[in-house]
């Protein structure tokens, strides 16, 4: 166990054990309400990730040729650890990354609930037959695995990102090599020892741990084929160029800055409600945060009337705490850039109605603090309005109308979620046929799709054709097969040099 003085140090896992082997590089992880160093990380270098492979194609083959009953009874088995030991994870998300544990407990939830999507699986692996498309021949089709498929993940969510992917992938047949983020990389390891607890087959899930080194050993190694990647929109760009330039298959799921459109008639209690908490929950730093309250006539004075009520209200502190609202930011230098952002938008003549940047937390000197930050009047054109700034950090921008609202959200690079306040159906509607983001919410802040859905946004927010988990999750981790069939009958016999068409 760690102590002040002395930090855990974790491990690579591969092979279905902890890999002890000395690094040469090292992240120091840190408990954010504290600042103090918990555990320190190896960072593999290529050659890691080469035996972690080796590993996975090893046992890729035996695996995907298991029957479905076998995967489906691992996939149980895993719900079971996973569901008794929720508690156990959530602490260890609240402890690196720092998000309180009700918010914690939740990334959980979500996380198992893909677990149990991934049980029923067999539903959506069977394939489609047409009979007799000609005279005595049927066509079908299979989806069968792609054989060792990588996960490379950011740290906002280090439960439940892995579960959008890993499930699914090995649900599908598939092997999966986990790169988790450097940053709170000790709930992977957890969630490894769990698989192998349910029954896993050694190698068919391995965890690497590293930074841009292990990412790019992951993009170049010929023994990979298929990369889902979340994170930064830079970064996920990165990935998907490389990793497609090396003829691999790609989802890159990138950064965000989601739009929430107040109309005059909405709710403005329940508008505020939903800004607070979708804009201060985790500190900021989820990628379906609303980061911009676009306030549409004369709706911005009493909203946020009703913002600054509810931000008065908010208790931050150590996220494990009960009664804790929001917790710190995940990193010192991630608490710098949100703070220097922040100088940014004052600078720019942006109105800054609440500053959390001076929030001291008495007892946690060390931690990565800052308190709830409110901008108005802010426009295109300044950094607090252009950049993802991934902290507590909420942005209001004014406009005339409904149409200038949407060309605000349209002509955003991200297009991740969009959501729109109002008790007019004919403008929600019109709101979810028109706007630019791959996940709409129409009085709901955070439109994550649940787990039989698939989740994923447009333009900077994605690069690839196909979304995470649900059925767009099964068509990545698998490659299609068409059968065409005929048996045998003596009248079909003869030479025919023309295109083959049916009769
Ligand atoms: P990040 O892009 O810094 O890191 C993501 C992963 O990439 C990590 O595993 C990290 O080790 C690796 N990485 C970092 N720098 C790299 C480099 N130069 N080359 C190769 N790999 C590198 O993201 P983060 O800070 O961990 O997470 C926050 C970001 O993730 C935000 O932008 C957020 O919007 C985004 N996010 C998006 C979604 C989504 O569904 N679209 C979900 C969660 C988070």
């Amino acid at each position: 166990m760690a102590t002040a003085t002395e930090p855990a140090t974790l491990t690579h896992w591969i092979g279905g054990r902890s890999d002890p082997r000395p690094a040469e590089r090292h992240h120091e992880v840190t408990e954010s309400a504290t600042g103090e160093v918990v555990a320190r990380v190896p960072l593999a270098g290529p050659e890691v990730v080469d035996e972690a492979v080796t590993a996975a194609t090893a046992a890729a083959r035996e695996w995907g040729e298991s029957s479905l009953a076998t995967r489906t009874k691992v996939l149980f088995a895993f719900r079971e650890q996973m569901h008794a030991r929720r508690d156990e994870l959530a602490k260890i998300v609240t402890r690196e990354h720092g998000k309180v544990l009700a918010d914690a407990a939740g990334e959980v939830q979500r996380g198992l609930e893909v677990v149990e999507f991934a049980c029923g699986l067999g539903h959506l692996l069977k394939g489609e037959m047409s009979a007799q498309v000609s005279g005595g021949v049927d066509s079908y089709s299979l989806r069968q695995p792609l054989g060792v498929v990588a996960g490379i993940t950011p740290f906002n969510f280090p439960v439940m990102v892995p579960m959008w992917m890993v499930p699914v992938a090995l649900a599908c047949g598939n092997a999966f090599v986990l790169k988790p983020s450097e940053q709170d990389p000790s709930a992977s390891l957890l969630m490894a020892g769990m698989l192998a607890e349910a029954g896993l087959p050694d190698g068919v899930f391995s965890v690497v741990h590293g930074d841009r080194v292990a990412v790019d050993a992951i993009l170049g190694h010929p023994g990979i084929a298929a990369v889902s990647f979340v994170g930064s929109t830079p970064i996920a760009r990165h990935v998907y160029e490389t990793g497609t330039a090396h003829g691999k298959r790609v989802q890159a799921l990138g950064g965000a800055k989601n739009h929430a459109v107040v109309l005059p008639d909405a709710d403005l209690d329940l508008a505020a409600d939903a800004l607070v908490s979708a804009g201060y929950g985790s500190a900021g730093q989820r990628c379906m945060a609303v980061s911009v309250a676009v306030c549409v006539g004369d709706v911005a004075e009493p909203l946020l009337a009703a913002v600054r009520e509810r931000i008065a209200a908010l208790r931050v502190g150590d996220g494990t705490e009960a009664g804790t609202d929001m917790g710190p930011l995940v990193s010192d230098r991630h608490r710098a850039k949100v703070a220097g952002l922040v100088d940014a938008g004052a600078g720019e003549g942006a109105e800054l109605l609440v500053d959390g940047r001076g929030l001291e937390v008495a007892g946690h000197e060390g931690g990565h603090f800052l308190g709830p930050t409110l901008f108005d009047r802010v426009r295109p054109g300044m950094a607090v309005y252009d950049e993802e700034i991934f902290g507590p950090v909420l942005v209001v921008v004014r406009t005339e109308s409904y149409d200038e609202a949407l060309t605000l959200v349209n002509e955003s690079p991200y297009g991740n979620g969009a959501a729109i306040f109002t008790n007019d159906g004919g403008a929600a509607r019109a709101f979810e046929h028109d706007v630019s983001a791959g996940m709409v919410g129409i009085n709901v802040p955070i439109p994550v799709p649940m787990a039989y859905h698939s989740f994923g946004g447009w333009k900077g927010s994605l690069f690839g054709d196909l979304h995470v988990h649900g059925p767009d999750g099964v068509r990545f981790y698998t490659r299609n097969k068409v059968v065409t069939r005929r048996w045998p009958d003596p009248s079909q016999r003869g030479v025919d040099l023309g295109f083959p068409t049916s009769r």
